[in-house]
């Protein structure tokens, strides 16, 4: 089929996908040698050790090329004892993008800290790093940088700021394991990163989370928050962490289950090649559809170094001016009838939630936001229009595992057949915008 030639399937023509290819999505990849690993785990009754995870830790750590990786329960306790490393405590701020995994900051209150929201670039979706200096107060203790949905955030400027206001910055790689910045590992360039690796994301493991820094008194403290069994006098070097060593000072337990670590040492084998498939994969759909309107690709520059590392829950970027206003909600129907995949949405904005506004988690007879706050630092609705607009814009695309540029040219055909009939959409087009999806982003693994 001509590209774009036929009648639209949403109108009674022919689809644009014309076979089903399920296994282009499932994830993770999984063989005897992962069935393999756990089994081992299972029958050598080491679920609770800390073997395995420490072998997975070493592996990490030389991959991601760091000088320390510590093992987590999940990526929310990774990034909790990462502020607790950066010291993050009682009246602190920390600025934070409201596009993102709730996981990303909320951990700050039961540190007795607080979140400020900065805007995201339209463009990546991360932290808008001129938006970031104006939020800086002396309070301010940390940086939480989202590589957001496979997108290298613009890490240059956000050190430059950081460092002159000699505050930490804190990578949330959730979303971008392997991703480079300007030829750079992602995770690497701030003072520690944290991830998740549960099963839905690029490295996809179980349960689990990694923190990685360089920097030992950070590693240390991430250690004695929630690793009991490891935090030992004698193995410290921070002195002021020698005193209270045999308890957590989180009072946290974190471990990493093993049967996730012995999974993460066989995916780790194979990330870089698999990973590599799907940069090619998904670098082939945005360029079958460079130019095409209303739509444009979710990934940085080809000669900036920087890669979407596995294009975790990858996205595309809506312009309906260019359609004369059709809505994206229209516009997706259009192209879910093509037999291809497209789903408005993202994060719905943290910073709209009560929770973030109204709710007194702890009975400090305030909102928790503003339990050891100087100020009314509230942001609601409306407070950040960029954020607000942006998530609107935007969708998920197909999340290609495997090279197959057959399929792949169906589905983008999809696309670019939608965007040249969309004038036989407008008549149908009742919705107005779309909106976030959730709190959470939902993705088809299967
Ligand atoms: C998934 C995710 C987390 C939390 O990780 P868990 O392993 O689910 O606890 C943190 N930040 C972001 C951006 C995420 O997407």
């Amino acid at each position: 089929m001509p590209d774009g030639a036929s009648k639209l399937a949403l109108l009674g023509g022919p689809k644009a996908v014309t076979r089903p290819e399920r296994d282009m999505f499932t994830w993770p990849i999984v063989t005897k040698e992962d069935e393999q690993a756990v089994l081992k785990v299972l029958r050598e009754r080491i679920m609770s050790g800390i073997e395995e995870t420490k072998a997975f830790e070493r592996e990490y750590a030389a991959w991601q090329g760091v000088k320390h990786a510590l093992g987590f329960s999940t990526g929310t306790a990774s990034l909790h004892a990462a502020m607790f490393g950066c010291k993050v405590g009682v009246g602190d701020e920390i600025i934070c993008p409201s596009l993102t995994f709730w996981a990303s900051c909320l951990q700050a209150f039961s540190l007795g800290a607080t979140i400020v929201f900065a805007e995201v670039d339209p463009l990546t979706l991360c932290l808008d790093p001129n938006d970031i200096e104006k939020r800086i107060t002396p309070r301010t203790k940390a940086i939480m940088v989202v590589h957001y949905c496979g997108y290298p955030a613009d890490m240059d400027p956000i050190m430059a700021i950081a460092r002159k206001h000699n505050i930490k910055v804190i990578e949330d790689v959730s979303h971008v394991h392997g991703a480079l910045y300007k030829g750079r590992r992602t995770g690497a360039i701030g003072d520690v990163a944290g991830y998740s690796m549960m099963s839905g994301k690029s490295l996809a493991i179980g349960e689990a989370g990694m923190l990685t820094t360089n920097d030992t008194e950070i590693f240390e403290r991430a250690l004695a928050f929630g690793h009991y069994e490891r935090y030992k006098a004698e193995d410290i070097l921070t002195e002021a962490l020698k005193p209270f060593a045999g308890l957590p000072l989180g009072g946290y337990k974190y471990r990493m289950h093993q049967m996730s670590a012995a999974v993460g040492r066989v995916q780790l084998k194979y990330y870089d090649a698999r990973m590599a498939e799907i940069q090619k994969a998904m670098n082939l759909f945005w360029d079958l559809l460079e130019g095409v309107p209303g739509i444009q690709a979710h990934r940085p520059p080809k000669d900036s170094g920087s890669t979407m590392g596995g294009w975790y829950a990858a996205r595309g970027l809506y312009q309906p001016e260019a359609l004369e206003g059709l809505s994206l909600a229209r516009f997706a129907e259009a192209v879910r009838a093509e037999g291809a995949i497209c789903q408005p949405g993202c994060n719905t904005p943290l910073h709209t939630h009560p929770l973030l506004n109204t709710c007194d988690v702890y009975g400090h007879g305030k909102p928790t936001r503003l339990a050891n706050a100087d100020r009314d630092l509230r942001q609601g609705p409306g407070s950040l229009p960029v954020t607000e607009r942006v998530v609107g814009r935007v969708y998920g695309i197909p999340w290609f595992k495997h090279y197959r540029p057959n399929y792949i040219r169906q589905q983008a055909n999809a696309y670019k057949k939608v965007a040249r009939h969309y004038r036989e959409l407008l008549p149908g087009d009742t919705a107005k915008s779309a909106e976030g999806i959730s709190y959470h982003l939902s993705q088809w693994s299967r």
